[in-house]
């Protein structure tokens, strides 16, 4: 590698590639702890949501006790007879709600349950054997009580559920109030929580929910499960909270279709595949200063060969011309055919350097896209014969054999036809430069897929398979073989295919090495 290419290349590395390689590395190790944060936040979030749900239900039974309340401080109030009715409609207005029950204190023999008339309760006809199991189970929570007692003496009615064994899918909710006369009164609420989630809270849980989750109420003792959406059927809950009301039952919520995990995994392959692709691209811009610069610097090279090829072209001619006139100056020259030699050699010398002033004079015009073409109607084979024709003395003179075969078949097409005769004479110059001792050369004209087509055949040097491409490109000579024993500049192929374009036309090249090479120029 060239020293500069080698210089730009450390140069890339360290400014663009290391800081890119450390950033990258540095983005997937805070993936990771990134991933973990936002799951967690995630979590908070659903965490919200079912404190929110228990937080209503808790509402809800607390706005029941103070009505309750308010109700029995006025009971007393009211006609004998309208009593029932008006415990009736209390429990209509508390669906899920199945029993009212009143204690004045912990010792209390006689425990005033508040009939239901309307439903079809099963309390109704039961009312005594309810005594028992009430008084039991208020004897049981004494101590729990005793403190609902002593917070609701600092003005705090705190709502404490009891479990009711003896009566099945029921929750006691006790709280304590005050009655008018300033006694302590214990009030229960019997509840039944699978109606009350069926009732109450599901309008609630499918407002909270909407379409992004699924809220359940669950009870996994007895295996039950209610959904807000009633495409859920899972029983599985991404998170879970116990229901303050109902300690045995718990709140849990799902994402609907996907869980935290999928979520953040999908979050974390996005910033993968974007940190990729960000690579991806950087690596790609490096590629391509890279090619850039590397093509700048051998440009570079190549044309200081250039210089040094042509500089060399031109002083053999330049020597010889020198040399020869100098001898006719001096007169040492004795006989009129030397002298007659000397002039061919000088004048045949002079051709030779307006020839390569001219490809070069071309190739800079071409170059700064001044070269302008004159299309006209022609006989490519006229234009070939008369290569052909001025090349045939000085080759056949060369030692070389030179032919042409014509295709008579082809019609007259545009072309500028002093532009394509320089890129056969270029080809033609080409095939006896890089002849051996095979020494033939043939132009030949032809039709081919609608294109008219001339191609200089030579049985010279080749061209090997890798170069085949570049020997085009402006200043490439092929490097191997015996082609440095040859002088040239490297431009007489670009000068030609920018000819063939010019023509929208294409050029074939056919080689073998140390066979011979065919370049076939294809004009529509
Ligand atoms: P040059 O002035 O070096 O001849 P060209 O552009 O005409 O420049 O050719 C480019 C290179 O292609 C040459 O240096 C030579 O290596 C190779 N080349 C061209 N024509 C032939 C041919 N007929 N046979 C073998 N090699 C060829």
């Amino acid at each position: 590698m060239n020293k500069t290419v080698k210089r730009i290349v450390v140069i890339l590395i360290i400014l663009i590639l290391l800081p890119a390689a450390f950033l990258t590395i540095n983005e997937f190790v805070s993936l990771n702890q990134n991933e973990e944060v936002i799951g967690r936040i995630y979590s908070n979030q659903l965490d919200a949501i079912l404190y929110s749900v228990n937080q209503y239900s808790e509402d809800v039974v607390s706005s029941w006790a103070s009505k309750i309340d308010l109700f029995l401080d006025d009971i007393s109030k009211l006609d004998l007879e309208n009593i029932p009715s008006a415990i009736d409609s209390i429990y209509n207005q508390f669906p899920s709600l199945t029993l009212i029950f009143v204690a004045d204190s912990l010792n209390d023999n006689q425990i005033d349950i508040l009939k239901n008339n309307t439903q079809n309760n099963y309390f109704a006809n039961d009312e005594p054997n309810l005594n028992a199991p009430i008084k039991k189970l208020l004897s049981e929570n004494q101590s729990l009580i005793s403190r609902l007692i002593s917070y609701k003496s600092s003005d705090y009615r705190k709502l404490e559920p009891v479990e009711m064994d003896s009566i099945a899918d029921s929750y006691a909710i006790l709280f304590i109030e005050e009655t008018p006369l300033g006694n302590n009164r214990i009030t229960g609420m019997l509840i039944d929580p699978k109606v009350f989630t069926y009732r109450i809270l599901s309008p609630k849980l499918q407002e909270i929910a909407q379409q992004e989750f699924v809220i359940s109420v669950f009870n996994s003792e007895e295996n039950y499960q209610f959904n807000s959406s009633n495409d859920f059927e899972q029983r599985e809950v991404q998170q879970s909270k116990a229901l303050w009301i109902f300690p045995n039952y718990q709140i849990g919520i799902s994402l609907v279709g996907q869980t935290i995990e999928d979520l953040v995994q999908q979050r974390a392959l996005t910033n993968i595949i974007l940190i990729g692709l960000l690579t991806i691209v950087l690596l790609l811009g490096v590629w391509i200063v890279y090619r850039n610069i590397k093509k700048e610097v051998e440009l570079a090279q190549i044309k200081t060969d250039f210089v040094s090829n042509v500089s060399h072209e031109l002083r053999t001619p330049l020597s010889l011309i020198s040399m020869f006139s100098e001898t006719l100056e001096m007169d040492r020259v004795k006989t009129d055919e030397k002298k007659k030699e000397y002039y061919s050699i000088i004048s045949q010398e002079a051709n030779r350097l307006s020839k390569i002033v001219n490809s070069i004079l071309n190739f800079s015009k071409m170059e700064a896209g001044k070269r302008q073409y004159n299309f006209v109607d022609s006989y490519l084979n006229d234009v070939a014969e008369n290569v052909y024709r001025s090349y045939k003395f000085h080759l056949e003179q060369k030692g070389f054999t030179f032919s042409i075969v014509k295709d008579e078949s082809i019609p007259i097409i545009k072309i500028d036809e002093e532009a394509i005769s320089e890129a056969i004479v270029n080809l033609v110059d080409n095939a006896v430069k890089y002849s051996n001792t095979s020494k033939e050369i043939i132009i030949r004209t032809g039709m081919e897929n609608n294109n008219a087509y001339v191609q200089v055949e030579d049985k010279g040097i080749g061209i090997p398979e890798k170069d085949q491409k570049k020997v085009f490109e402006k200043f490439f000579r092929v490097s191997s073989g015996n082609v440095h024993n040859v002088k040239g500049s490297g431009i007489g192929l670009s000068i030609v295919k920018h000819i063939v374009d010019a023509h929208k036309g294409k050029i074939e090249l056919r080689s073998e090495v140390n066979k011979g090479s065919k370049f076939k120029l294809l004009l529509p």
